[in-house]
């Protein structure tokens, strides 16, 4: 007997069941992107004789039509496929797309990473969107309920960033895997995690009850209204379409900047559009969500430093103090290993201050994110004090800054998953899921920028002088986020009345 979705909203306890399911999915996925993602660059230097600028601005296309495709992938579940079928189809495609780089990774280099970028489109936020409707709108457990999935989602970050690049660099299984064919195993790998996060949603889907079954319009729950098959394969047929297209934008990265330049003024006015259709009180909170996804460019924009500038900081300016580690892969998995521990730890904080009346809401939340950011910047700024003149500094004091840091992420990042699927109305909660990653797209775009400014540094400067600039800039953007959680939590009345019955 399949259950119904009030049977599965009124939950005992502290978290459905269903969302550990959700949980392996989604950790499978991102071991597999993570992987990918963390062999990219690497692999475009050593292998393909990319150059270090080229590789990198190739990296930075990757990402941002990832995260844009998210928009794309969310906008086909709630208007066509829902949420499983999209989720299920995005899978595919990145099992297909590992496949074509274990196959032969030099050659069909770009391929490869084409299908991926479009099957994470299709699964990224769907996946996400289901987390949602485990609650019913108001239920407050659902911040931590996304707390805990992004406990999973790091934990897949985690394992899939370390191994897939230490087997293909020859670090770990080198004496089992032939010299010539690491590579092909490395991205192998993220193929056959793939296939397990699938498998696993197959008997997910038994406890999901009508959950996804249907897209998004209001009829969702009736099992009856079967999807036009013309309609469905002709996504999957456009989105195919969409693979070469992809592929020669990442290929030539002067088109990622017109691509970005006009994803976000039609998403934009495709939101503006779709708001004439929904009821006033629908409509603000729909202007609610685009204050949240907003802001949160600002936040992407300062976090994601880790990959850029404080990725050569950490290289040039670091020590090995804590535990003789190395301090890029600290800065590369500190924040997933501390959120996997601190993630349902806050989750089951959200919880108690409810119970106790006093939780923050989602304002606020994302107010303290702000602030907890910056203050992080701040001690990332405070690593000069210890410096000795070699421009050299202190690892354990940068991972003080990455753990504040995180605690920023913890409160905004899983609160804005959640916040989405509670604004967005139900028939746009794909594509509001889609347009909060697409912000993550901008955010990893402006973090380039922003990174790039950096790094001028000046002809015949010293380590101490790089030490003394990023730390300046590091400086800047502390105050910036701090002054972005100041003027949150000053508008949240404001928003708060568009938000109207939303915590
Ligand atoms: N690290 C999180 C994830 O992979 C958040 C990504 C983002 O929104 N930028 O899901």
């Amino acid at each position: 007997m399949s259950l119904t979705l009030d049977e599965i909203q009124n939950f005992k306890g502290k978290y459905p069941k269903q969302i550990w399911s959700l949980f392996f999915s989604e950790m499978w996925e991102r071991f597999c992107f993570y992987g990918m993602r963390g062999m990219l660059v690497f692999f475009m230097i050593s292998q393909l004789n990319f150059h270090e600028v080229e590789a990198n601005l190739q990296y930075g296309a990757t990402q941002a039509f990832v995260y844009a495709f998210t928009f794309i992938g969310g906008l086909f579940a709630d208007k066509i496929l829902g949420f499983r079928k999209s989720l299920f189809w995005g899978g595919l495609l990145m099992i297909a797309g590992s496949l074509i780089l274990a196959a032969d990774p030099h050659q069909f280099f770009f391929l490869g990473i084409a299908f991926t970028v479009v099957g994470t489109g299709f699964f990224k936020p769907n996946i996400s969107s289901m987390v949602g409707q485990l609650y019913k709108p108001n239920d407050a457990r659902a911040d931590a309920g996304f707390s805990l999935f992004y406990a999973g989602i790091n934990l897949g970050a985690l394992l899939g960033g370390y191994l897939c690049i230490a087997i293909g660099k020859g670090e770990l299984l080198d004496h089992m895997i032939p010299e010539n064919l690491r590579w092909n195993v490395a991205f192998g790998l993220a193929a056959v995690v793939m296939v397990i996060s699938l498998i696993n949603f197959i008997f997910t889907q038994k406890s999901l009850g009508t959950i996804g079954l249907q897209p998004g319009h209001p009829l969702a729950e009736v099992k009856s209204v079967p999807i036009p098959k013309w309609k469905e394969y002709g996504v999957y047929v456009l989105s195919l379409v969409f693979v070469p297209l992809i592929m020669t934008m990442v290929a030539k990265t002067e088109y990622t900047d017109y691509f970005m330049w006009a994803i976000g003024p039609l998403t934009l006015i495709y939101l503006f559009y779709e708001m004439t259709k929904v009821t006033p009180s629908e409509r603000k909170k729909l202007w609610a969500a685009l204050v949240f996804i907003l802001f949160s460019i600002l936040f992407w924009g300062i976090y994601e430093q880790s990959g850029g500038s404080l990725s050569i900081f950490a290289a040039k300016n670091l020590n090995n103090d804590l535990l003789g580690l190395d301090p890029n892969g600290v800065n590369n998995s500190g924040g997933a290993f501390f959120i996997i521990f601190l993630a349902p730890l806050i989750g089951l904080l959200w919880i108690w201050l409810n119970k106790r009346k006093i939780e923050p809401n989602t304002l606020v939340k994302f107010g303290l994110g702000f602030i907890f950011l910056g203050a992080g910047y701040y001690v990332l700024f405070a690593t000069r004090l210890f410096a000795n003149a070699a421009g050299i500094t202190s690892l354990n004091f940068f991972t003080i800054a990455l753990l504040i840091i995180t605690l920023g992420e913890l409160c905004l990042s899983p609160i804005g998953l959640s916040i989405m699927t509670k604004l967005s109305t139900k028939n746009l909660q794909g594509m509001m899921m889609g347009m909060w990653f697409l912000a993550s797209a901008y955010g990893q775009y402006v973090a380039g920028i922003i990174g790039a400014g950096m790094a001028t540094a000046k002809e015949g400067s010293t380590n101490y002088d790089a030490l003394i600039t990023y730390t300046e800039g590091y400086k800047q953007l502390g105050l910036y986020a701090v002054i972005a959680g100041v003027v949150l939590i000053l508008i949240s009345p404001y928003v708060r009345k568009l938000m109207q019955d939303v915590k």
